[in-house]
C-alpha cells in the first residue's frame, strides 16, 4: 500500500498485531506458563526450561499463523546495526517428510560465529565461539517471513559483544540504586524503577535514481563532493512546512509498518534542512526505546526504496545545510506511576524532585567526558560544535525556575518559592488566554530539561542510542549510590538530604547553562569553568579508558575493565575504517569521475577557442575561463596525489590503534577537506553538462 488516504487504516487493529506481546502471551500461553514468564521479565527471575519449551511452542504456532517461515536471534553487535541469522522451522522426520519445531532451547539460547563482529581484541579468530541470549523483557516480533527475537550477543568466556547487554545491566543497577535511595526518604509504594526513553529521529529523503548517481552516497551515506546550493535552508521555509504528497505516503506507511511492530511512532514534520524530517514515537523503557530505535532506522530505509526514495541517516550527508541528530529524551519512571523527574506544581518543596535532579545534575558533571564519547562518531564530528547542533562541550540547561530554586537553595539553604509561568494573552477575545510553562525551551543545549524529562540532544541520527543511556543510567546510579551510602549513616535524614542538594548544587552549578550554547562567548565561559571541551572523536574514545570510568562501570557491573579496554579499541577501529573508506572513495570519484569530467570540458574549450580565433580575434572571456579551469584542475590533480599518499601513510601504521585513528583524522580527512575544495569550485566553473554527479540543488529540491 502507497497512497496518502488514510481513512480506511484500522490503526487499533494495526498496532502490534506482529508482535509477541503480552496480550498475545496472555491469550496462547497456558496461566501458569504466562505467570512464570511474567516474573522473569519484571523480576528477573531466571526462567525454567520447561516453561521455555511451552512458551516456545506458542510462539512458533503463532509466528506461523503470521505467515512466519523461519526464526531468527536478533542482536545488536558493536558494528551499531542489527545482526539476524534465520533458520527455518523444518525438521525432517524419518518417513521424509517434515514438521515444524522450535525448541526452548533453541528460543533461549543461539551460537553464532563470534569472529566477524568486532570485538576489540576480545576474542582471536580460532576462538570464534558466541552466544546470543533471549531478552524476555523485549517482546519477540515476526518480520519479513520470520520471528525475531531480541537478545543479547556474548563471547564464549562470558564478555559482552553488543550494545544490548550493557544497556540490561544498567538498567538494573539505576534500579538497584534508585530504589535504596527512595526508601530511605520514605517511599514505600515503589518496588522498581526503570530508566524511559523517546528518541527524535531525523532523517533525509533523496530521490533514489540521484542517489544511485552518487558513489559517495552509495558507499558512505554522505556526499564527499558538492558545491553549496543557490538556495539552502535559509528562508527557513521547510521546518515544519507543508509535507509534500510524495513525502506523506511515505509517512503513511512508515507509520503503519512501525504500528505493526508495536512500535509507538507519533509525531512527524519536516525539519530545518530541505529534504529532511523528523519521527518520535511515545517514550518507552529503556531497553524496548533502544530496540524500537533499531527498527525505525531499518523501516525508514526499507520503505523509502518502495517509494523510489533513499532515507538517509548519516549525521551531515550534505555540507552547508544541517545535518541529522537523535534527541534522546529520558527520564527515571516507577512502577507505581510516577516520573521521578517530574517537578509537580512546587518544586521548591518537592524533595525527592529535588534530590533526584541534583543526582542527574552531579552524574553529567562527573562522567562529562563519558557521555560525550557516547555520542562520538566520524559523522557525528561534522555536527557537534558547529552551529546547528549542541556544542561539545557538555552543560545542562534547567531553565528559569529550576535554576532560581537551585539559588535560592544556595544562598538559604533552602527554596521558599517555585516561579510559574503564568498566562499568555494574545491581545484579542476571539483567542483563548494559554496557560504559559514555568520555563521556557532552548535548542541550543546538549542536555536540556523538558519539562519532566531532560533531553540529550547530542547523539547522532545513526548511532544506536544503547551507549548514551547506558552511561546516563550508570552514572546517575553511581549518584544515587553516594546519595543512599550517605543517607544510610545520618541520624538526621532530611538535614542530610538538605546537605547533600546544597553541596551538589555548590560543586556543580558550573555545568549549569541557561544561555546560548552556539555562541563563542560559552566556549571561553565553558573553558574558565573548567568544563571539557572534546572536539573529536578521537580525542573524545580516551575517556572510554579512563581509570574513574572503567572503575563505574565495573562497580555496577556493567562492563569490565576488559569490556571498556575491547571497547576503546573498537572505537578508534570504527573512526579509522571509516575515514579510511571515505578517504578511497573520495580518490576515486576524484579521479575517476571529476578529474575526466574536467579534462573534457577543457579540451572541448581549447578546441572551441582555436575554432573562434580564426574568426574573432577577441577569446579573452574563453581564455580566462580556460585559465580559471587549468589552475583548479592542476591544484586537484596535485591534492588528489597528497590524499592518496595520506591514506598510504595512515594505513601503514598498524599496531597502534589510537595513533593509526589520530593519523585518519590529522593527515586523511584533512586531505579530503582539500581535494573537495577544488572539486566544489570546479564545479561552479565548469559547463553543468560536464559535471558527473548531481549536485546539491538536485539531490535537495528534487524530491
Ligand atoms: P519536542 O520535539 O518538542 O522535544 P517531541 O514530541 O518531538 O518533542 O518528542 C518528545 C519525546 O520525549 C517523545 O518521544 C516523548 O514520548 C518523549 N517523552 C515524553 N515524556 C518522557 C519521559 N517521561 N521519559 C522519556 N521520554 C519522554
Ligand atoms: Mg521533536
Amino acid at each position: 500500500m502507497s497512497n496518502t488516504d488514510t481513512t480506511s487504516i484500522n490503526m487499533a487493529e494495526i498496532f502490534g498485531s506482529n508482535v509477541f506481546n503480552d496480550s498475545v502471551m496472555r491469550t496462547v500461553l497456558p496461566k501458569a506458563i504466562y505467570k512464570s514468564l511474567r516474573k522473569t521479565i519484571e523480576d528477573g527471575i531466571s526462567l525454567d526450561a520447561q516453561v521455555a519449551e511451552v512458551v516456545a511452542s506458542a510462539m512458533k504456532d503463532w509466528a506461523i499463523a503470521k505467515g512466519a517461515t523461519h526464526f531468527t536471534h536478533w542482536f545488536q553487535p558493536m558494528t551499531g546495526v542489527t545482526a539476524e541469522k534465520h533458520d527455518s522451522f523444518i525438521s525432517p522426520t524419518p518417513d521424509g517428510r517434515v514438521i515444524l519445531e522450535f525448541s526452548g532451547k533453541e528460543l533461549i539460547k543461539g551460537e553464532p560465529d563470534a569472529s566477524s563482529f568486532p570485538s576489540g581484541g576480545l576474542r582471536a579468530t580460532f576462538e570464534a565461539r558466541g552466544y546470543t541470549a533471549w531478552d524476555c523483557t523485549s517482546p519477540a516480533f515476526v518480520k519479513d517471513g520470520s520471528l525475531f527475537i531480541p537478545t543479547a550477543f556474548a563471547s564464549y568466556t562470558g564478555e559482552a559483544l553488543d550494545k544490548k547487554t550493557p544497556l540490561l545491566r544498567s538498567m538494573d543497577a539505576i534500579n538497584r540504586q534508585a530504589m535504596r535511595v527512595l526508601k530511605l526518604i520514605g517511599n514505600t509504594s515503589t518496588s522498581r524503577v526503570v530508566t524511559t526513553v523517546g528518541p527524535e529521529q531525523e532523517y533525509f529523503l533523496i530521490d533514489q535514481k540521484l542517489f544511485e548517481e552518487r558513489k559517495d552516497l552509495i558507499l558512505t551515506g554522505r556526499t564527499l563532493f558538492g558545491a553549496k546550493p543557490p538556495k539552502g535552508q535559509d528562508l527557513e521555509d521547510h521546518y515544519f512546512g507543508q509535507i509534500k504528497d510524495r513525502i506523506a505516503a511515505y509517512m503513511t506507511d512508515l507509520d503503519i509498518e512501525l504500528w505493526k511492530l508495536g512500535v509507538s511512532a507519533k509525531t512527524k514534520h519536516n525539519e530545518v534542512a530541505p529534504a529532511q524530517h523528523e519521527l518520535a514515537p511515545i517514550f518507552t523503557t529503556t531497553n524496548i526505546a533502544t530496540d524500537h530505535n533499531q527498527l525505525t532506522m531499518e523501516t525508514m530505509k526499507k520503505v523509502a526504496l518502495r517509494h523510489g526514495l533513499v532515507c538517509l541517516l548519516h549525521e551531515k550527508p550534505f555540507a552547508g545545510v544541517n545535518g541529522s541528530g537523535k534527541h534522546n529524551n529520558w527520564s527515571m519512571g516507577t512502577d507505581d506511576g510516577q516520573n521521578l523527574l517530574e517537578p509537580g506544581k512546587t518544586p521548591h518543596d518537592n524533595t525527592q524532585f529535588l534530590l533526584i535532579l541534583s543526582a542527574v545534575i552531579r552524574a553529567v558533571d562527573v562522567y562529562a567526558d563519558l557521555l560525550r564519547v557516547s555520542a562520538a562518531s566520524p559523522g557525528n564530528d561534522h555536527r557537534l560544535g558547529a552551529n546547528e547542533a549542541p556544542p561539545a562541550i557538555i552543560s545542562i540547561f534547567l531553565g528559569d525556575q529550576l535554576t532560581d530554586i537551585l539559588e535560592q537553595i544556595e544562598k538559604s539553604g533552602n527554596a521558599l518559592t517555585s516561579k510559574s509561568g503564568g498566562f499568555l494573552e494574545l491581545g484579542t477575545a476571539s483567542l483563548p488566554s494559554l496557560p504559559k510553562d514555568s520555563t521556557d525551551r532552548n535548542r541550543t543545549s546538549p542536555f536540556a530539561f523538558t519539562g519532566n524529562k531532560f533531553e540529550f540532544r547530542m547523539v547522532g541520527s545513526s548511532q544506536s542510542i544503547a551507549q548514551c543511556n547506558f552511561t546516563l543510567n550508570t552514572a546517575v546510579a553511581e549518584i544515587l549510590c553516594e546519595i543512599a551510602d550517605r543517607l544510610e549513616k545520618a541520624s538526621d535524614i532530611d538535614a542530610e538530604i538538605s546537605a547533600i542538594i546544597l553541596e551538589i548544587i555548590k560543586n556543580h552549578k558550573r555545568v549549569i547553562f541557561n544561555g546560548n550554547g552556539y555562541s563563542s562567548e560559552w566556549v571561553e565561559e565553558a573553558a574558565r569553568r573548567g568544563l571539557p571541551n572534546i572536539t573529536t572523536t578521537v580525542d573524545a574514545i580516551a575517556a572510554i579508558n579512563a581509570e574513574k570510568n572503567k572503575a563505574l562501570m565495573a562497580k555496577h557491573g556493567v562492563l569490565s575493565y576488559i569490556e571498556m579496554e575491547s571497547r576503546t579499541e573498537i572505537q578508534y577501529e570504527i573512526y579509522t575504517k571509516t575515514i579510511n573508506i571515505e578517504g578511497l572513495t573520495a580518490v576515486e570519484i576524484a579521479k575517476r569521475q571529476i578529474l575526466p569530467a574536467v579534462i573534457n570540458y577543457k579540451a572541448d574549450l581549447a578546441s572551441s577557442i582555436g575554432a573562434i580565433e580564426s574568426i574573432d580575434g577577441d577569446v579573452s572571456v574563453e581564455k580566462e575561463l580556460f585559465s580559471k579551469v587549468n589552475i583548479s584542475m592542476k591544484s586537484l590533480s596535485a591534492n588528489i596525489a597528497k590524499l592518496e599518499k595520506a591514506i598510504d601513510t595512515a594505513a601503514n601504521l598498524h599496531g597502534d590503534t589510537k595513533a593509526q585513528a589520530e593519523a585518519y583524522r590529522d593527515l586523511v580527512f584533512k586531505a579530503m577537506g582539500e581535494v573537495r575544495a577544488d572539486a566544489d569550485l570546479l564545479e561552479t566553473i565548469v559547463d553543468a553538462d560536464y559535471w558527473p554527479l548531481p549536485t546539491y540543488s538536485d539531490l535537495l529540491f528534487k524530491v
